[in-house]
C-alpha cells in the first residue's frame, strides 16, 4: 500500500548526511543514469528467474524518488561526482546482464569498486526521510565514513546485495527486523530497485534464509579497489522479502517505508 511521506523539508536545514545546517539540495534514488528497465523485460525476467507469469503491474517511475535533504557538497562533490558514477556502473552492468538473456548463468560476476558502490548507497539512503540527521543508528559514523575515503565501514554495518529482476521500488530506513523463534531484532534500511536489491543491517540478521551477497570481504579495502562482486541469477529471494511478514520474521516500519511503484 502506497504511503504518503513528505519528501519535500525546507529549503535550508540541516543534511540528513553531514548534519551542517545550509540550502538544501535534491537527491535522486536511484540516482540519475541508473537503466530503468521496461515491462516487458520485467515480465520475461520475473518468469526467467521465479516462474512467477503474472509478476505485480507497476507504473514506470521515470525519476524515482527525490527528497530534498541533502547539501550540495555531500550531493554533488561527493555523491555526484566521488561515488555516485560506481554505484551506476554497478547497477547498469547487472541490468545489462539481466536484459539480454534466452538463458542466464547462476551466477555472474561485475567488477566495480566496493567502497564507492557502499558510499554511494549509504548517501541516497541517508537522504531519505526530511530533518533525519541523528535520528537514526549510528549517524555520526556513517558520516564520518562517507566524508573521509580512506575509513573502513564502521564495523556494525552489515551491507548486502542480491539480484532484483522486479519492477517495484522500495526503500526505508529505520524499520526493524524482527527474527520470531529467537526474539532477536535488529535495524535495517532496505533499498530495492530493478536489477538490485540492497539491505543494510546493524548487528547480523539472524534467520536470513535466502542466499544473498555481502560486501564484506571489501570492508577494509582502498576506495579505488575493483573487486570482482558474484551476484546469483537462480534462487533470488522472493519479491517481497524481507518485508513481507514470514513464518518466522516481521517487519516494523518507521514512517518513512515506502513503495514507489507497483
Ligand atoms: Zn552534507
Amino acid at each position: 500500500m502506497p504511503i504518503l511521506v513528505n519528501t519535500y523539508g525546507p529549503k535550508i536545514g540541516a543534511c540528513n548526511i553531514c548534519g551542517v545546517h545550509g540550502p538544501l539540495t535534491d537527491d535522486h534514488t536511484p540516482p540519475k543514469g541508473c537503466y530503468r528497465p521496461t515491462q516487458v523485460e520485467i515480465r520475461h525476467l520475473t518468469f526467467l528467474l521465479s516462474g512467477v507469469e503474472n509478476p505485480p503491474r507497476g507504473r514506470r517511475s521515470q525519476n524515482g524518488v527525490k527528497y530534498r535533504t541533502l547539501c550540495a557538497q555531500c550531493n554533488t562533490d561527493f555523491l555526484g561526482l566521488r561515488y555516485d558514477p560506481s554505484f551506476i556502473e554497478f547497477v547498469n552492468e547487472a541490468a545489462r546482464h539481466l536484459r539480454s538473456p534466452l538463458s542466464l548463468p547462476e551466477t555472474i560476476v561485475i567488477r566495480g569498486r566496493p567502497q564507492a558502490i557502499v558510499r554511494s548507497l549509504l548517501g541516497h539512503m541517508s537522504a531519505q526521510g526530511v530533518d533525519r540527521y541523528l535520528k537514526g543508528p549510528l549517524t555520526e559514523p556513517l558520516r564520518d565514513y562517507f566524508l573521509d575515503e580512506t575509513k573502513p565501514l564502521p564495523a556494525d554495518i552489515k551491507v548486502f546485495y542480491w539480484a532484483y529482476p522486479h519492477r517495484v521500488h522500495v526503500m526505508f530506513r529505520d524499520a526493524a527486523y524482527a527474527h520470531l523463534p529467537s526474539g532477536k531484532n535488529c535495524m535495517i534500511w532496505l533499498l530495492k530497485f530493478f536489477p538490485l536489491a540492497f539491505l543494510l543491517a546493524w548487528d547480523e540478521p539472524v534467520g536470513l534464509n535466502h542466499t544473498i551477497h555481502s560486501f564484506e570481504p571489501w570492508r577494509d579495502v582502498a576506495i579505488d579497489h575493483v573487486a570482482d562482486l558474484p551476484l546469483n541469477l537462480y534462487g533470488v529471494p522472493p519479491l517481497f522479502w524481507p518485508e513481507a511478514p514470514t513464518r518466522e520474521s516481521i517487519l516494523m516500519y518507521g514512517q518513512e517505508a515506502i513503495h514507489v511503484a507497483g
